[in-house]
């Protein structure tokens, strides 16, 4: 059995979803498809949600939008007759509008992922809709009947004992060859939606790998496997054919958006190879990340994560932050789920960067400002080179200003602006 996953960019318009339908089509082995919403989606239903606490108008228009975009889809994908699912979306919809509507919904997060997750409901119906007309015997999943999570909105965890004997009793493929079931959601064990953060349907899928013990998971991607450095941020760059999966989790977690950092380890720990494959050529070869021992392919890799904060504590009283401080530091960004990107350390102070985007800032700067004396740093670039060389140090750091230089012997890092 094989997982495939299609993100977003593979199933944004009609042309998508019958690319999607060719590549299973092809296949001859049994498959667990998972997907995510199609195209920006999941942007959208996260402004709707945004609007619905502000602008109730605004909010109803931006909903009509969405509907009529996947509306659009289904009556190219199904000319002769797009009744049955139009009405489906209809209900979709609407259930919508009321959690929009519904003031008792105060909760920015649980709101969040009530609506949110609809995304993923209305690509895997849509696609399920399709196949079926394909002649292409799909079973559609609700996902959230299968992964049961805490509440934890919009990052929730997954509670693996009993989702993985659902996952085992649901998907039986002695039973059926093709299960269609969405990335991304869950439900929490009160009977909410859940979402599991943002882009997290690698995660999904690579979490039912593990469960089913899948063969293989490939997640269909608009390049052409992973590259060693972002297109769209350098000019010359060259696909790496086979990387381990520790190589693979430093890339991911560094900020190559390739593939979602969790993705690796439900892999690694059942040794699981992925493979990330161009759903626009799909018989070229893509990347595979599997046990690999060396990485020899000699290219060295440049990963840039974006809108970075620097944020650096001082003790007012000059005393020791590693043998004070840190414990409760970390504990605070533990409890408060900050992911931290980059730590270093003096004597007397610890300096370490957080996504910009991260919401509570004020609170966290607030919480510090208490012990320590806090100076921080926006929109900032975390570089990272791995297997780097002194000229490719002095180029990429060229005319930039560096708050923060690292380097091992595989790895620097530079926050710079
Ligand atoms: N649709 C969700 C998102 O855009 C999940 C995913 O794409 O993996 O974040
Ligand atoms: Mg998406």
């Amino acid at each position: 059995m094989i997982v495939y996953k299609f993100g977003g960019a593979s199933v944004k318009d009609a042309t998508g979803v019958k690319n999607l339908i060719e590549i299973v089509k092809k296949s001859t082995d049994k498959l667990l498809i998972v997907v995510s919403a199609m195209g920006k989606t999941t942007n959208a239903l996260e402004e709707i949600v945004k609007l619905s606490f502000v602008n109730i108008d605004e909010c109803t228009e931006k909903i009509n939008q969405l509907y009529h975009q996947h509306f659009q889809i289904c009556s190219e994908l199904f000319p002769d007759d797009s009744e049955p699912i139009d009405s489906q979306l209809k209900g979709d919809f609407s259930k919508i509008s009321l959690l929009a509507s519904d003031k008792s919904l105060n909760q920015f997060d649980v709101k969040y992922d009530q609506i949110v997750s609809f995304g993923e409901i209305f690509s895997t119906r849509i696609i399920n809709a399709y196949m079926n007309t394909k002649n292409i015997k799909s079973a559609f999943v609700d996902i959230r009947e299968v992964f049961i999570t805490d509440e934890t909105y919009r990052e929730a965890i997954i509670d693996t004992d009993l989702s993985k004997s659902n996952t085992i009793k649901i998907f039986d493929f002695s039973k059926q060859s093709i299960y269609l079931t969405q990335g991304f959601i869950g439900c929490s064990k009160n009977g909410l939606s859940t979402t599991l953060g943002r882009e997290g349907s690698d995660y999904t899928a690579a979490i039912l790998a593990n469960f089913l013990d899948a063969e293989k998971m490939i997640v269909w991607k608009d390049v052409e496997g992973i590259m060693n450095a972002d297109p769209q941020c350098f000019d010359k760059t060259e696909r790496l054919n086979k990387i381990s999966y520790q190589e693979a989790v430093e890339l991911a977690y560094f900020g190559a958006k390739v593939i979602h950092p969790k993705t690796l380890k439900p892999l690694h720990n059942k040794n699981i190879p992925l493979y990330v494959k161009s759903f626009i050529n799909p018989t070229g070869q893509g990347t595979t990340i599997h046990d690999y021992n060396e990485y020899d392919q000699n290219l060295p890799l440049y990963i840039i994560k974006k809108d970075q904060m620097l944020i650096s504590l001082f003790p007012k009283d000059l005393s020791f932050v590693i043998e004070d401080g840190l414990k409760d530091i970390f504990q605070y960004l533990s409890l408060h789920r900050v992911k931290v990107n980059l730590i270093q350390n003096s004597a007397i102070s610890i300096s370490f960067c957080i996504d910009n985007s991260y919401v509570k800032i004020g609170e966290l700067l607030e919480y510090f400002q208490k012990e320590y004396k806090v100076l921080y740093n926006e929109n900032l670039e975390l570089l990272t080179i791995r297997h780097y060389s002194e000229k490719d140090v002095l180029k990429l750091t060229a005319r930039r200003k560096i708050f923060i230089e690292q380097r091992s012997r595989h790895t620097a890092h530079f926050v710079i602006q």
